[in-house]
């Protein structure tokens, strides 16, 4: 059982593009109240208690973090009441993390909608490309970051700013993503990290 059906839009994505592989570390962004969690949790192995048992599978990590409290979950950590753009939580994310690395970075993050569409979605593309930053400071080369978006007119400058880091972005809109929204994913694979 997922605590919300949200958890559906993960598993299409994954089940097409297999992001989530046993042993991988995983942060996963605007969390609450944690079915993406749940679906990752399952999917590294992260609780040894996957959807494989093989008890050989390496066991992965999962952090969740979100401005709200995120009910505990077995195989998960979470960071509640934490901004994921403020630097003060990315310290104690790494903390979290093996080699303070993560494999792969989900964010369904979105703000509290304005009803304004054009402001909902300046604010929601801001918070996207703060994950950029957080990119650099804990997503390995090679890794991956799924993250949804609203569409509009700042669509293009984020998916630039990926293709700038990223060796790939796709625009993915998964069939559990109602067809009137505005809502769209971004993943971006192959991470190029920036030389210091
Ligand atoms: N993926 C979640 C799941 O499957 O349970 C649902 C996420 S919900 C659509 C969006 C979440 O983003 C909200 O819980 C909200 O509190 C969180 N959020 C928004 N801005 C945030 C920020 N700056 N830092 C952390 N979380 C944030």
């Amino acid at each position: 059982n997922f605590r919300c059906r949200s958890a559906f839009k993960l598993l299409e994505i994954d089940d097409k593009f297999r992001l989530l592989q046993p042993g991988f570390s995983v942060v996963d962004c605007g969390a609450a109240p944690g079915a993406w969690s749940q679906v990752a949790v399952q999917r590294v192995n992260s609780a040894g208690t996957g959807e494989r048992t093989d008890p050989a599978l390496p066991r992965g990590t999962v952090v969740g973090i979100d401005l709200l409290y995120i009910p505990p979950l077995d195989g998960a950590h979470f960071l509640s009441s934490q901004d994921v753009t403020d630097p003060s939580t990315h310290a104690k994310l790494l903390e979290l993390l093996p080699n303070r690395q993560a494999h792969v970075m989900l964010s369904d993050m979105a703000p509290n909608a304005s009803g304004f569409r054009d402001m909902d979605h300046e604010k929601l593309i801001t918070m996207c490309l703060s994950l950029i930053d957080l990119a650099e400071k804990v997503l390995q080369p090679q890794g991956s970051l799924l993250c949804k978006y609203w569409d509009g007119i700042l669509t293009r400058r984020l998916q630039e700013k990926l293709s700038s880091v990223f060796g790939g972005v796709r625009t993915l809109k998964p069939q559990a993503s109602r067809k009137d929204s505005a809502e769209r994913y971004f993943l971006a694979t192959m991470y190029r990290k920036p030389m210091k």
